[in-house]
C-alpha cells in the first residue's frame, strides 16, 4: 500500500495530513516517506543475491536524512562528486560501502576518497586511470578500480538518460577494455577489482540490462581468464518507475530474477547502484496554485513551484502525476500546469485533466522523490523547495527553503564596484 493515500479525502503522507502540513511548511515543498523508502530499499535487498552491495544512487536523493534512513537499513552508497561523498560518509554509512563513479573525478575527489578508503572507483577512461595512479601512489596507496565499460547497448530510454552508446560520453568502449585492463594492471597504484556498467536510467524493460550484462558478463570471464583480477560485477542502477501508471515497468522482483540468470554459473561479487527506483515513489512535490488563468485556447493553473524546484518534465519532457490535495467531485477540467518561472519550458503538463481547481488549492506531484530536489536550482532567484520527512505521524524539515536574503548574502560585490 502507498504512504501517500487519502483519508478523510486530504492527501495524507504515512499519517500526516498534507493540507496541514501545508499550513505550517511553506509551500511549495518536497515531502519524503520514510516508510517507502525503507520498503523500497527493503525490495531490492530481499530480491538480490544475498551480500549483494546494494549501493543507493546519492545523486537521485542525496538529502542526508534520506541518505541516513537507507544508511540504517544496511544501504551503501554510489556517488559522484566529492560532495557527495562527503554526505554519504556524513550520513554514516561506511566508506567501505562507497563506490565512486563518474567521469570527470578531480585529483582533490580522488584523494578525499582514498583518505576515507572507499569501495571502489570505477573508472570510465585511461587518462583518469592515470590521474588516479599518480594520487594513489603520492598517497602510499593502491586504489580498488573497476573499470566502466560502455557496452553499446540502447536503453530505449530518452535520449538525455542513456548513458550506454558508442556515441555517449561513458564508460570504456567495448573494444578497448581489454587495454584498458592491461594498462590498469601496470600501473603500481591500481588494484583492479572488478568490471562495472551502467547503461542509463528509467528503463523501462529488461531486454536492454540483459544484453547489456551479458556483454559485460563475458568480457569478465574473458579478463579472468588473462588473469586480472575480476572479483566483482557492478551492474550499476537504472531501473524506471512506472511514472504514468504504466503497469508495464518491470518490478525489482522481475529485475532481480534476470540478474539471477545472467550470473548463474558466475561467480561474482555484485554491486548495484539503484537511485530513482528507491526514491522516486517515496517522495511528492506539493505546491499552491497561485492562479488559474483563462486563456481564448487553454486554461492555465500558475503554480508556486516551478522548474527550478522540478526540472524533469523540462529537461526530459518527463511525466508526473499531478492530484488535488484535497480530493474534490467538482467536474473534470483540461490544465496546463505551469510554473512561475520566465520560461516557456517551465511547463509540467499540458492539457492534463484535474477537477475543477481553484487558486488557493493544492496540488502534489508523485513519483517527485528522485531527482527532484536535487536537481534543484535557485533560478529567477527563488530559492528551491524546502524538503520534509515523514515517518508516521512524526515529520521534520529536512531542509529549510533558503530565504531571499540566504541567496543575496551568497553574493558577492568587489571592491572595485562598491
Ligand atoms: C545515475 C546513476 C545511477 C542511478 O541511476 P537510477 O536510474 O537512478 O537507478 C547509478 N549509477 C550511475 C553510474 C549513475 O550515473
Amino acid at each position: 500500500m502507498s504512504a501517500f493515500a487519502y483519508r478523510n479525502r486530504i492527501l495524507h503522507a504515512e499519517d500526516v495530513d498534507l493540507a496541514q502540513l501545508a499550513d505550517s511548511v511553506a509551500t511549495p515543498f518536497y515531502c519524503y516517506s520514510a516508510a517507502t523508502l525503507v520498503e523500497r530499499f527493503g525490495a531490492f535487498r530481499a530480491a538480490l543475491p544475498d551480500g549483494a552491495l546494494i549501493a543507493y544512487a546519492v545523486k537521485a536523493n542525496g538529502n542526508l536524512a534520506v541518505l541516513r534512513t537507507l544508511a540504517a537499513e544496511g544501504a551503501g552508497a554510489d556517488v559522484v562528486s566529492g560532495g557527495e561523498l562527503k554526505k554519504a560518509l556524513a550520513a554514516g554509512i561506511a566508506a567501505s560501502r562507497i563506490v565512486f563513479s563518474g567521469v570527470g573525478k578531480s585529483a582533490a575527489e580522488m584523494a578525499l576518497a582514498l583518505e576515507a578508503g572507499i569501495h571502489q572507483f570505477n573508472v570510465e577512461s585511461e587518462a583518469e586511470l592515470a590521474v588516479l595512479d599518480a594520487v594513489a601512489r603520492a598517497k602510499g596507496v593502491v586504489a580498488p578500480v573497476a573499470l566502466r565499460i560502455n557496452p553499446d547497448i540502447d536503453a530505449g530510454t530518452h535520449a538525455k538518460i542513456t548513458t550506454g552508446t558508442a556515441a555517449s560520453k561513458f564508460g570504456i568502449a567495448l573494444p578497448q577494455a581489454r587495454e584498458a585492463y592491461a594498462r590498469a594492471a601496470s600501473l603500481a597504484g591500481i588494484a583492479i577489482v572488478g568490471i562495472d556498467v551502467h547503461i542509463g536510467s528509467q528503463i523501462a524493460t529488461l531486454a536492454p540490462f540483459q544484453a547489456a550484462f551479458r556483454r559485460v558478463v563475458a568480457l569478465a570471464e574473458d579478463l579472468r581468464a588473462q588473469g586480472h583480477g575480476i572479483a566483482r560485477l557492478d551492474l550499476g542502477g537504472g531501473l524506471g518507475i512506472a511514472y504514468a501508471g504504466d503497469a508495464a515497468v518491470p518490478n525489482v522482483d522481475e529485475y532481480a530474477a534476470m540478474v539471477r540468470r545472467v550470473l548463474e554459473g558466475h561467480d561474482f561479487a555484485p554491486v548495484f547502484e539503484p537511485g530513482r527506483a528507491i526514491a522516486a515513489p517515496a517522495g511528492l512535490l506539493v505546491s499552491r496554485v497561485l492562479y488559474v488563468k483563462h486563456a481564448p485556447e487553454r486554461t492555465f493553473l500558475i503554480l508556486d513551484a516551478g522548474m527550478n524546484d522540478l526540472l524533469r518534465p523540462a529537461l526530459y519532457e518527463a511525466h508526473h502525476a499531478i492530484v488535488r490535495v484535497r480530493a474534490t467531485d467538482a467536474p473534470a477540467r483540461r490544465y496546463d500546469v505551469v510554473g512561475p518561472i520566465c520560461e516557456s519550458a517551465d511547463v509540467f503538463a499540458r492539457d492534463r485533466e484535474l477537477p475543477q481547481t481553484e487558486a488557493g488549492d493544492l496540488v502534489a506531484f508523485l513519483d517527485a522523490g528522485a531527482y527532484g530536489a536535487t536537481m534543484a536550482s535557485a533560478y529567477n532567484a527563488r530559492p528551491p523547495a524546502a524538503e520534509v520527512l515523514v515517518k508516521g505521524e512524526r515529520w521534520s524539515v529536512v531542509r529549510p527553503r533558503l530565504t531571499d536574503d540566504d541567496l543575496l548574502a551568497s553574493d558577492r560585490i568587489p571592491d572595485w564596484l562598491r
